[in-house]
């Protein structure tokens, strides 16, 4: 037992439950037999904890009363607590604050657009990339999120508007989800699990700043989960400056695993692009991004950029974003502008961490039914 608390980082210096909430089924099986019980006992818990989304050991009615007991004197399920809820007052965008278990906070982003329900979830406290465009950036590398913690996110929003209401979920909150690579592919495992919480594997996209040996690693796992590529530059030069690991995975190297990634899978790469005002926005910038992307089966997301305060990059204008566009609509790719979802909570890729003292609307939430499920 103490080997898997080690392995998921879920200790707590307070509890010597074991934490269940973030367990593969193979981990779920091995903590299982290692008490005693038989496999299927393991079978039975995940499909309680994630598909049936039952916190609490007393409401999986399959298992005696002898074993819940047993069960709940050795094991738990903690992933943070919902702290705060900030709703914007221009569109339907939600933001939710996580407080974890070491006083940590992450946020996690709802989108409601033409039927979808997209969570943006996190998967680091804080990032260690350092693009320049990004709030998240300034808070430094904190430590990675704990795959219960990736989870739980979505489990506790779920409890906020129902099991099952989102349709999709980016891992384009905060961090870099190819850095804290054991843990994401985990949550993938249980998001897009049958038994697990089911989201079909193509509804899920990872973003990345363009790690080239964890792309290309990823690329080996042979998941039918989305890509989106966040390059917002179209020049190493620029790129240099605005995302550091630019220096060490050129665009080029960048692009040729994106590519592969997208002729094993036979997906379109998703293009994000932070439009930032005459520093990556110009026409000559949007015919290099087409030329680029030209063998790269891709659509492109333009992102006009959400000014933090005080920051030193600005938004272009709207006809600067359309001639964009225009541009490359020529050149036939598929290119959408993100509607400025939640533009007064500072919601956008890499942007998602507003002043949350400042935010809109406050509620205090619940604790999750997390703890000691009983
Ligand atoms: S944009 Fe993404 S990868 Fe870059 S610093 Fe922000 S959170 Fe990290």
């Amino acid at each position: 037992m103490t080997t898997l608390v080690g392995q998921m980082g879920t200790t707590d210096s307070e509890s010597h439950r074991v934490n269940l909430l973030g367990l593969t089924k193979a981990q779920m099986i091995e903590w299982i037999e290692g008490q005693g019980l038989p496999r299927y006992r393991a079978d039975q818990l995940y499909q309680w904890i994630y598909h049936r989304r039952v916190r609490r050991f007393d409401e999986m009615t399959n298992l005696s009363k002898a074993l819940r007991l047993e069960v709940a004197a050795r094991a738990e399920g903690r992933g943070g607590k919902l702290a705060q809820r900030s709703a914007s007052q221009v569109d339907d965008t939600v933001k939710y604050l996580f407080e974890l278990d070491d006083g940590e906070r992450v946020e996690s982003v709802l989108m409601r657009d033409q039927g979808r329900i997209t969570l943006c979830v996190s998967s680091q406290v804080g990032c260690a990339q350092d693009c320049q465009f990004c709030a998240t950036a300034q808070l430094g590398m904190k430590r990675n999120m704990t795959t219960g913690e990736i989870v739980s996110q979505v489990l506790q929003v779920e409890d906020e508007i129902g099991a099952r209401a989102i349709t999709n979920i980016v891992f384009m909150g905060m961090g870099e989800p190819l850095a804290n690579y054991k843990n994401t592919l985990a949550a993938l495992e249980i998001l897009s699990a049958a038994d697990g919480i089911a989201l079909a594997a193509r509804r899920i996209t990872i973003s990345t700043s363009g790690l080239v040996p964890a792309i290309a690693r990823f690329n080996r796992e042979k998941l039918k989960v989305g890509l989106a590529l966040s390059l917002n530059a179209t020049t190493d030069d620029v790129r240099d400056r605005l995302i550091p690991s630019n220096q060490r995975y050129k665009i080029a190297g960048v692009l040729d695993v994106c590519r592969e990634w997208a002729h094993l899978t036979r997906r379109r790469l998703t293009v994000e692009y932070v439009l930032l005002r005459d520093v990556n926005d110009s026409r000559n910038d949007a015919r290099r991004l087409s030329e680029l992307l030209r063998a790269v089966p891709s659509k492109v997301n333009l992102i006009p950029f959400n000014e933090i305060p005080g920051g030193q990059f600005r938004r272009p204008d709207d006809r600067t974003v359309r001639a964009f566009q225009d541009e490359l609509t020529r050149a036939h790719l598929v290119t959408t502008v993100r509607n400025t979802k939640g533009d007064d909570i500072a919601a956008a890729c890499g942007q998602l961490r507003a002043d949350y003292e400042n935010a809109l609307i406050q509620i205090d939430a619940p604790a999750m039914a997390s703890a000691n499920p009983s």
